[in-house]
């Protein structure tokens, strides 16, 4: 079927439905439909950022219809269709509310703001100015990051800003910078059917990226083969030609153990290592670290497994590796990229039309959100503070002198730890929810607990707003207009469709008072989101995300704009690296990684892996999602999956409430027997809060280079309520391995017969 563009015509308000089963549009288009606005958009959720149009009667947002676009196709999943109801929920926060006798009570904006200010006035005043800290977060437009990281060193004058994309996506985008000299995916998501194979690493696709998978059926409907590696069975592993249920960790390992059968097999492409590249002889010499056995020992994947994986994937024409999390959540999350990247380099992929690698942004703005200037030790435009060039053109264009500018502060996590030793004394989170999303959130309790005052900004009453000492509350996305860069490196235009309701503000407008109100005024002047915008172009001028030739106009007018677009006349990038990578000399660096084993294994009294995920009725802290009825009706609580061989062992039923336990805590929540996971890993989703998070048990290791904690790998322990504590499942994993139980896996062990691959063209 040939989709057609304009299929939802909001001028007419027909529907494609309707036109096409032959019943009159007339009969549909009644007095009450015509009186709705239609309001191009897109998806508040995950970094695919689809179009829809908000229908929006009497001020109100009121229902969702689809809208074409280039990289979603009129497409949608659970969340992206109930998004809208945000907008009316009756959880909304409308009126500020300061904590008095230790209850939030409502105040006035003067009053909470004046309390505010006056507090980070007598604190930096006895402390320093790098005593207020700002916690930001990358589900917000271009333009809010952007003003964030400028509020923090101009209006605080503080070093410390960090954002919530430093849980997210920090290793992806430090390996692609390291490897690549720029953080980006090099292709737009229609290159992805012209891949032959693709080569999947720690994503739950499906369920994290739901509109994205039809462009990996498209690639499959042509003839592509697909490899999963990841310790569940997901729902694309359980299509995939071949699936490699790795223990949790071992993906140095494995990647590095594959790239050994390419030198083996001769299926390196020698000229484009040469051409291209520096360091392959390291890389080469790194490749041999283990034995294919010994590789089978540390991954629990069968030697035969991986063979038939490596000559899968090294003898594609063109081979695409699509990772996220489940790789990136690890104390060595840059490696494990790396790793990835090294294999395609080998290839020769990075450059071609739907090879190479792609990143998998989460957050709705994850990829604008870590280029606009509010991480720890950057600038607008992905520049270094550190850079003596880059301090003294940003501070240029903000009007301050260059010596102003405050230097680097510290990730995320490393801010926590600052708040609970009392070094930092007051933090303003804005679109965060710390207290579900860090890591062994019991240290975070408290490092919260120390600040006065906590200043939460949000729309909804979050685990952390709970705790905080102001809550300031703000405008939904479709409350506000702006830009997202989503998990392409396409920007589009977030357009708004009602007003904020009862006292909301929008957050740009909160941070604009705040400055005026610290006597920093005039440097935030902004009327409008798109003032903001103008001088954000200005400011990533000249740095490796450069958006000053994007404008809303022709974000409109190209259905998207791909960054770098330097000037005015340029139409954007879409495909990166075709002729030579960012890095100075044009070419991509192969950097040699070595395994490491996780910062935490199982033994003893914990004998389980535990890792964690998401599920596709949920996004990130639940905090939003679980406030809309469909979503949260499908998975209410979350749950521990665990193979039903350990669960045999063990004598637990399937919905039998446990106990699982790790060294930092422990938490009860219903048992999910399931035979698709590993028989030595038990699996927890993260989106829910209080005695429902997991992040009670999970690590706060960091990978060394970018910070980010280890949510996908620790040791743990289930036990039967009542059951004795101590060491209940001790033994329960002995001998259970992918390599010696092949009844637990009863999946493919090698790719199955050829089948033609379509002449593929681009899309
Ligand atoms: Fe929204 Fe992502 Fe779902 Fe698209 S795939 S509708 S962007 S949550």
């Amino acid at each position: 079927m040939t989709i057609n563009k304009d299929f939802f015509d909001p001028e007419r308000s027909i529907n494609y439905d309707l036109q096409t089963s032959g019943r009159s549009p007339e009969a549909w288009t009644d007095a009450a439909r015509a009186a709705e606005r239609f309001v191009p958009t897109h998806c508040s959720f995950c970094g695919v950022q689809c179009a829809m149009y908000l229908r929006v009667k009497d001020g109100q947002v009121i229902g969702v219809e689809p809208r074409n676009y280039p990289h979603s196709r009129g497409s949608l999943c659970p969340k992206g269709v109930v998004a809208y109801q945000q907008a009316n929920h009756p959880d909304r926060l409308r009126y500020p509310m300061v904590r008095r006798n230790g209850t939030l009570v409502r105040a006035s904006w003067d009053e909470a703001l004046s309390f505010v200010v006056g507090r980070w006035q007598a604190i930096q005043a006895e402390h320093g100015k790098d005593a207020v800290a700002i916690y930001s977060g990358s589900s917000m437009t271009n333009e809010k990051c952007y003003l964030m990281g400028k509020f923090a060193r101009v209006a605080l004058g503080t070093r410390y800003i960090d954002y919530n994309g430093r849980l997210c996506m920090s290793s992806a985008a430090g390996a692609y910078e390291k490897a690549f000299g720029l953080d980006r995916a090099a292709i737009p998501m229609p290159d992805i059917p012209l891949a032959d194979v693709i080569l999947v690493v720690g994503s739950n696709v499906a369920e994290c990226f739901p509109v994205a998978m039809q462009w990996i059926w498209r690639a499959r409907d042509r003839g592509a083969r697909i490899i999963v590696v990841d310790p569940r069975e997901t729902p694309i592993a359980r299509t995939a030609d071949l699936w490699l249920p790795i223990r949790p960790g071992g993906d140095v390992a494995l990647l590095n153990a594959i790239l050994k059968i390419l030198i083996d097999d001769g299926m390196v492409d020698e000229k484009y290592v040469r051409e291209r590249t520096n360091g392959w002889d390291d890389v080469r010499a790194a490749a041999g670290q283990f034995s294919l056995e010994e590789t089978e020992r540390i991954t629990g994947i069968p030697v035969h497994r991986i063979l038939a994986a490596a000559r899968l994937y090294g003898s594609a024409r063109t081979s695409l590796i699509m990772h996220a999390r489940g790789i990136e959540h690890s104390s060595h999350g840059v490696d494990n990229c790396l790793a990835c990247i090294n294999l395609a380099l080998a290839r020769g992929q990075v450059g071609k039309p739907g090879g190479g690698t792609m990143m998998l942004t989460g957050q709705g703005n994850g990829q604008g959100g870590r280029e606009m200037g509010q991480k720890a030790a950057q600038l607008p435009g992905y520049r270094h503070i550190d850079d003596p060039d880059a301090r003294r053109y940003i501070a240029g264009v903000w009007g301050i002198p260059e010596p102003e500018l405050p230097g680097a502060g510290v990730s995320a996590p490393d801010m926590v730890r600052l708040m609970a030793n009392g070094t930092i004394k007051s933090c303003l989170v804005m679109c965060s929810n710390l207290m579900v999303s860090l890591p062994d959130n019991a240290v975070v309790e408290r490092a919260l607990d120390n600040l006065d005052p906590l200043v939460v900004v949000d729309f909804f009453m979050s685990e952390t707003a709970e705790r905080a000492d102001v809550v300031l509350p703000s405008a939904v996305w479709c409350e506000d207009e702006g830009t997202t860069t989503n998990l392409e490196g396409r920007v589009v235009r977030i357009n708004q469709a009602a007003e904020p309701p009862g006292e909301a503000r929008r957050d740009w407008e909160i941070a604009c008072d705040l400055a005026r109100r610290l006597g920093r005024g005039e440097f935030f002047t902004f009327q409008s989101a798109r003032e903001i915008w103008d001088e954000l172009r200005v400011a990533t001028k000249g740095g490796i995300a450069d958006y000053s030739g994007i404008t809303y106009e022709k974000i409109d007018a190209q259905d998207g704009v791909f960054w770098p677009c330097a000037s005015e006349d340029s139409e954007g990038t879409p495909r990166l690296f075709t002729e030579r990578f960012a890095h100075a000399d044009g070419r991509a660096r192969m950097i040699p990684v070595t395994y490491r084993p996780p910062a935490e294994t199982p033994g003893g009294d914990f004998p389980f892996y535990l890792t964690t995920g998401r599920v596709v009725y949920q996004y990130l802290s639940g905090n939003q999602t679980r406030r809309l009825a469909f979503l949260n009706s499908q998975a209410p609580d979350p749950w521990v999956e665990i193979h039903p061989t350990a669960a045999g062992r063990l004598g637990i039923p399937n919905e039998d409430v446990v106990r699982v336990r790790t060294p930092r805590g422990a938490m009860e929540l219903r048992a999910l027997v399931t035979p698709t996971i590993r028989p030595d890993t038990l699996f927890i989703p993260f989106h829910y809060g209080h005695r429902q998070a997991v992040n009670q048990l999970t690590n706060a290791a960091v990978d060394p280079m970018v910070r980010i904690p280890e949510f996908k790998c620790c040791a743990a322990t289930i036990e039967k309520l009542g059951a004795p504590s101590a060491a209940a499942s001790k033994g329960a994993t002995e001998n259970l391995t992918a390599a010696n139980a092949p009844a637990i896996f009863p999946y493919q062990v090698a790719p199955p017969a050829a089948r033609p691959v379509e002449e593929r063209t681009a899309h």
